[in-house]
């Protein structure tokens, strides 16, 4: 890859990680502020008790794909960014450009994801939850 391409995608992560870890505080800050209204009156307990579900849904959505840049951002330090964690060949710049966070190549993703739909019956571990999927990797 060249050096120019690397430069601009680990400029897209620090400036994703940055979104992320504000928009994390944000939401904090929401719980806090939420917790903090006056008990008695006014307050409907169950709403805010939905509102905070999916708050820490949103946060741990968050939270995962900020583990993915940061092991990104990892593999630029180590020299290994773009590399397919399957086959091992280079990721396109162009893949990497859409989803700097993408693991896979285009060929192994799109296999990784017939057998995921092979087996989609199984439980998963809580992830369809009905919130977009924009934190996976295409
Ligand atoms: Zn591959």
């Amino acid at each position: 890859m060249k050096k120019k391409d690397l430069d601009a995608l680990k400029k897209v992560l620090e400036e994703e990680k940055r979104r992320i870890l504000r928009h994390l505080e944000e939401i904090s800050e929401t719980s806090v502020a939420d917790l903090e209204t006056p008990s008695g009156d006014s307050v409907d307990l169950a709403s805010l008790e939905i509102n905070q579900n999916s708050l820490a849904k949103i946060g741990k959505r968050e939270q995962n794909h900020l583990k993915k840049i940061d092991a990104a951002l990892q593999k630029i330090e180590d020299g290994t960014f773009g590399e397919c964690e399957s086959c091992g060949e280079q990721i396109s710049v162009a893949r990497l450009m859409a989803r700097p966070v993408a693991q896979l190549c285009i060929d192994c993703k799109t296999e990784q994801e017939n057998e995921e739909r092979r087996y989609s019956d199984r439980t998963s571990d809580g992830d369809n939850d009905g919130f977009p999927e924009e934190g996976d990797d295409l």
